[in-house]
């Protein structure tokens, strides 16, 4: 039946050995964040906190950036664990059949479940760290946070006096094409891609299952509503995520 986990599971997918996962909100709205860049995202459906996320006003306005930095700050006070769905994705790297962790998710839960760093390629960045938009400067996100926290409203880079900005992709602002080339060669060498809680409407995340089925992969597809990449999928499943997960990965 659509929509249910199979069991037994598909031969194909328990014998699967390079799995490349594409995972998007659904899997961290478990873990209390919201969805804030999809297509119904808080910032999507909000004129005014997208301004905060678009380079464009950010880079004029210090007034935006003031907010901004507030709202980071405010992030970053949240008390946010990963959950089962997030556990599940570093059991099937230690069962050895994990190609790659494609995340459009800035929030780092991967990692802090234990995923590998090196295995996790962030699409979108991460908001644990900040980049100068002038030298690409790097520093912890928690090192500006501090600075903030001591009285600077806009903290400027250190070694340049440039814009700090969170190292994640704004609204008009180039993808990183390294992260991408990643992306797209753990798309074409895959022999699964499972797509986790991403409504698959939002490049180049969308596109990188156009990559997988032209060079032969099946493709898996867990999502909460439909998305425009079922018609092609092998198998959709619309159970909640963190239940479905751990059983769609078992070892077979
Ligand atoms: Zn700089």
């Amino acid at each position: 039946m659509t929509g249910t986990v199979p069991d037994p599971l598909p031969g194909w997918l328990t014998a699967a050995r390079r799995v490349t996962v594409l995972s998007g909100a659904g899997i961290s709205t478990d873990s209390g964040i919201p969805d804030y860049r999809g297509p119904n995202g808080v910032w999507t459906r909000d004129p005014d906190a997208e301004k905060l996320v678009t380079l464009s006003y950010y880079v004029a306005d210090p007034d935006i950036r003031r907010r901004a930095w507030l709202m980071r700050r405010d992030m970053g006070a949240m008390d946010v664990r990963p959950n089962a769905g997030h556990a599940a994705l570093v059991d099937l790297e230690r069962q050895g059949r994990l190609r790659a962790l494609v995340t459009q998710n800035v929030d780092g839960l991967h990692q802090a479940a234990g995923s590998d760093p090196a295995q996790v390629v962030e699409i979108h960045g991460t908001v644990h760290e900040v980049e100068c938009l002038g030298c690409r400067a790097r520093t912890t996100m928690q090192e500006a946070l501090d600075r903030v926290a001591a009285g600077e409203p806009d903290p400027p880079c250190r070694a340049c006096g440039g814009i700090l900005k969170s190292a994640t992709i704004s609204f008009g602002q180039l993808l990183d094409p390294d992260v991408i080339d990643a992306a797209g060669a753990a798309a074409r060498d895959c022999d699964v891609l499972l797509a986790v809680g991403t409504s698959l409407q939002v490049h180049p995340a969308a596109g990188l299952v156009d990559v997988a089925v032209r060079h032969g992969a099946r493709v898996v597809v867990v999502n909460a509503e439909p998305t425009p990449y079922d018609d092609v999928a092998d198998l959709v499943v619309r159970e909640p995520i963190g239940p479905a997960l751990p059983r769609l990965v078992a070892a077979g």
